[in-house]
Order: structure tokens, then sequence, then C-alpha cells
């Protein structure tokens, strides 16, 4: 039981006789959990089952595909490329070695080999592998307010335009922007105007509520969310609600001509994209609708159907 704790690195040792490296196996369940595949087919087949491990030892002589084999396709495909590979191996000459890291795999240990040194490479390697996902992970989102940022808005919104046109589903692209933000930061300062936008943030965030909904900070005191599988009536449901669950904070706002609280206005954009239509296109509409909710009087939406 204790061996599927979610934190526990999970490792998968591949290699068509594991009696070979039973030890190791025996002396990795203490920290890791274990998986182990009798060849590179049945590798993919616990991958595809379980998902990505942490790290994988792999044998190199293997009937069928052998080791270098299996670590090349697993550096191809993008699901898999980021997993450390250790080489596990009896082949002890310096070109098997120099083939096996040239193929990408993160080191080469050879047989007989003392388990203190593996266990400490193997832990050095999901460390490393830790750290880099943490730093990707930050890559994604935004530092004041903690939510997706522009970037990964930029990723996601090609995906689900390019998931739109093969599904003829309509996607719909809401812009929110704060009213009067600048007077606030002016008035009430810099620190202020931060805490606002991390209030704003979280009111948005929590007001999108698909797993395929995503929320992003898009710049200054701009948000987007881009709403897969959403006609222009659900979006303009949806965008309605959070402009009202901004104004239901309640955060004071002496300068704003719209109100007395902090508001947003927001523009509303939907499509069912043709084949000739781009992603920019339907972030354009939104700024526009965006522009005109500022020029009806703010505190308000616009809608593009
Ligand atoms: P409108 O109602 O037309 O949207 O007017 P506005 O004042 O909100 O728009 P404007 O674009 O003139 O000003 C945006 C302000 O947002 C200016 C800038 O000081 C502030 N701002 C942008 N990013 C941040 C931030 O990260 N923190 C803080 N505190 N303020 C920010
Ligand atoms: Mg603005
Ligand atoms: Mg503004």
């Amino acid at each position: 039981m204790l061996d599927r704790k979610p934190d526990k690195p999970v490792v998968l040792i591949v290699d068509d006789t594991p009696t070979n490296i039973h030890v190791l196996a025996e002396a990795l369940r203490a920290h890791y959990r274990v998986q182990v595949a009798g060849s590179g087919l049945l590798a993919f087949d616990v991958i595809a089952r379980q998902g990505p491990p942490d790290l994988i030892l792999l044998d190199v002589m293997m009937p069928g595909m052998d080791g270098y084999e299996l670590c090349r396709r697993l550096k191809q495909d993008p699901g898999t490329q980021g997993v450390p590979v250790i080489f596990i191996t009896a082949k002890s000459d310096t070109q098997d070695e120099e083939r096996g890291l040239n193929l990408g795999a993160a080191d080469y240990v050879t047989k007989p080999f003392h388990l203190p040194i593996v266990l400490a490479r193997i832990r050095n390697h999901i460390q490393f592998k830790r750290q880099s996902d943490l730093l990707e992970s930050l890559a994604w989102l935004d530092g004041l307010t903690n939510i997706p940022n522009r970037r990964r808005f930029d990723e996601d919104l090609e995906t689900e335009w390019k998931r739109a046109q093969r599904t003829a589903k309509s996607l719909a692209l809401v812009m929110f922007d704060i009213d009067y933000f600048k007077p606030y930061n002016d008035q009430h300062g810099h620190g202020a105007g931060d805490a606002c936008l991390r209030q704003v943030a979280n009111a948005l965030r929590n007001g999108v509520s698909r797993p395929s909904d995503l929320l992003a900070r898009y710049g200054g005191e701009e948000f987007v969310a881009l709403l897969p599988d959403t006609d222009p009536k659900g979006a303009r449901i949806i965008a309605e609600r959070l402009r009202g669950q901004v104004e239901s904070l309640r955060i004071p706002h002496g300068y704003s001509d719209a109100s007395p609280w902090v508001t947003i206005s927001v523009g509303v954009a939907c499509s069912a994209p043709q084949p000739d239509t781009t992603a920019t296109s339907l972030l354009e509409t939104a700024d526009r609708q965006l522009y005109a909710a500022k020029s009806a009087g703010r505190n308000r939406i616009c809608c593009s159907a």
C-alpha cells in the first residue's frame, strides 16, 4: 500500500531478465514506486497505462527492440522525452557508452555496479528532473496573480483553435479589462493595485469552471478566458457572471466614473472556426468588443454575436 503513495517517484525498470537487477529493484522499493517491464514493447504498455515514470532504468541487450532503440523512441515522443533514462548494462565499451549518451540517456552504468553509487545517481537525476519540471511550470504562470500567463494562453489558443476547426465546435474568447485602473493605482498606490489585481484574478478564476476552460493574465490589468465548446449564448452568460463577481468583491474605487467599486469591462467573441480564418481574428474581435464596452460606459459586456 505504501508503494502507492502519490508523491513517491516512479522508477520503471526495463530488462528482459529482471533478476539481473533484482538487488537494485529491492533497494529502490524503499524510496520509489517500482514498475518492471520485460521488453521494450511492454515498457510502452506500462507507460500508456500508468503515464510516464520519473526515471527509466534500461537494459541494452534485449530480444526484439534493444535498449538503444527504445531510448531513441522515448526521446522522440514529446510525452516521454523529458524522462531521464539510465542505461544499466553489461556492455562496457566506451563506444557503447558514447552511443547511449548520444541517444539522450542521462547516465550509463555498467554491471557489475556498486549499489550505493547507482542509488545516488538515480536520486540526483530525479531531483534534477523535478527542479526542471518546477521551472517549466513556473514559466507558464504569472508571478503576481499565480494564474496562467500570456505565454500559456498563446499556446492554448493555437491548440484550441485547431481543435475547434477539427471538431467544428464553437470556441469562445472573453477579454476583461479593469476600469479606470490607472487612477486606482495613482490614488491608492501600486501595492494596492497589485492586491486588487490578485483579487480580480481570483474572482475570475473561480468563475470559470470546466476543466478545459483557461483563464490567463493577458498583460497589465487585462485578463482573458478561453472557453472551448461554448456558444455565444453560453459565453455571454459566463461573461456577465464574471463581471458581476468582480463587482461584488466591493473593492472601493473612489476615482472611477463607472462605479464606487472596482469593475471590469468585457468583450466576448465566439466562432466556429472556418478553415481560412486564424485565431488572431478571434482575439481582434474580442478586443473590438472590449473597446465597445469601454465606449458604452464601462462595467458592462459587449458580444460579437
Ligand atoms: P480604462 O478604464 O479605459 O481601462 O482605463 P485604465 O486606467 O484602466 O487603463 P490604462 O491602460 O490607461 O491603465 C492601465 C493601468 O494599469 C496602468 C498601469 O499603471 C496599471 N498596471 C498595469 N500592470 C500593473 C501591475 O502589474 N500592477 C499594478 N499595480 N498596476 C498595473
Ligand atoms: Mg488596459
Ligand atoms: Mg483598464
